[in-house]
């Protein structure tokens, strides 16, 4: 693991779910362009939906998602849809789909700091130097929308599966790798 901390500086070998990173660099982002937004409670509420829209991608494509592990508090977040709905608010609230408070920002942050993702600030934290705001608003569109609400039918979440953590349809893959690899992608640019 130290190995990999030197060779690939920002990988984590904590968790296996890339699209966390570009997730909370979208929250972040959100945070800092809002100041009516509670960050705490965005945040766990975004992980929520994002759980969410996973999950029900993973049922309808488990072919796409098979090998892939799941999502971070799958197995309370699924429990809880079997109404067909997706209670935000409840999710969400102190020790629900997460027992920290910051939900699972923690495994991550040191990674997203050093990939200049996010910056410590304010009540949680700041876009970094390497957050684009416009591609990420591009790449998690409706979720901040979704995650305000309080109960969202599971159907209407079926719609969004460009949120989905396996990142098939995630319209930043290629952004989130050159951070992730630089040195690869200039190397693939120099000439023989
Ligand atoms: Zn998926």
């Amino acid at each position: 693991m130290r190995r990999v901390e030197e060779l690939l500086p920002g990988v984590t070998t904590v968790t296996p779910h890339a699209r966390y990173y570009s997730l909370h660099a979208y929250v972040a982002t959100v945070l800092s362009a809002r100041d009516d937004l509670a960050p705490v409670d965005t945040l766990r509420r975004c992980e929520v939906v994002f759980a969410a829209v996973s999950i029900l991608h993973a049922r309808r494509f488990p072919d796409e998602h098979r090998g892939m592990a799941q999502a971070h508090g799958q197995d309370i977040i699924s429990a809880s849809m079997s109404d067909g709905e997706l209670n935000v608010a409840k999710l969400a609230a102190a020790r629900s789909y997460a027992q920290a408070k910051r939900g699972f920002l923690g495994p991550y942050l040191a990674s997203e700091r050093l990939l200049g993702l996010v910056t410590p600030g304010g009540e949680l934290l700041h876009p970094g130097p390497n957050a684009d705001a416009r591609r990420l608003e591009s790449a998690f569109e409706g979720l901040l929308d979704l995650a305000l609400k309080d109960s969202i039918p599971c159907d209407v979440l079926e719609d969004y599966s460009s949120l989905c953590l396996c990142g098939r349809d995630a319209r930043e893959r290629g952004w989130l790798r050159s951070l992730m690899f630089p040195n690869q992608l200039m190397g693939e640019a120099a000439p023989p």
